[in-house]
């Protein structure tokens, strides 16, 4: 079914970190982030859990997120990029092409307020927007539920 972005979006990355920094804001990890993070940083995901992630509870579902500094950057961001570049979660891979964000053009245009990138750069096929959609679809946050939460995690935090 043809979508509004039938023909193609622009998005280049203008490594202005807006997505990662200065602001309080969830980064949800799916299963496949969880093991692939832990993997990348030569933890159990048990320890992973521990050092890097809490409990949160948007709109009443208990998520997995990772952790933010004091001054809100993502835990890791460090010396000015992200240290776990090569491991990073499917929300930051698949960033701007999220269903909230492409789901009209209206959505779109909202986001280029946030994002400099939006509507710069290279064309992104429809094919790779919807590619993208699918990953994330493919990996969605894991209910807290479902991990093996280390005691520490202790109250959600909202
Ligand atoms: S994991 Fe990396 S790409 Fe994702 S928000 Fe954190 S610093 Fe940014």
């Amino acid at each position: 079914m043809p979508e509004w972005f039938n023909e193609g979006l622009r998005f280049r990355c203008t490594r202005c970190s807006n997505c990662c920094r200065h602001e309080s804001g969830y980064v949800f990890l799916s299963k496949e982030d969880i093991r692939r993070l832990a993997a990348g940083l030569d933890l159990s995901e048990e320890e992973f859990l521990e050092k890097y992630t809490r409990v949160v509870e948007p709109a009443g579902a208990r998520r997995i997120s990772l952790k933010e500094q004091k001054n809100f950057d993502c835990i890791f961001w460090q010396d000015g990029h992200c240290s776990v570049y090569p491991w990073r979660p499917v929300q930051c891979r698949t960033y701007p092409f999220w269903d909230a964000l492409v789901g009209s053009q209206e959505d779109w245009e909202r986001e280029k307020k946030s994002c400099p990138g939006i509507g710069e750069g290279r064309l992104h096929t429809a094919e790779e927007i919807r590619n993208r959609l699918t990953a994330r679809r493919k990996s969605p946050p894991v209910d807290a539920e479902d991990v093996q939460l280390p005691a520490s995690h202790g109250r959600p935090q909202t």
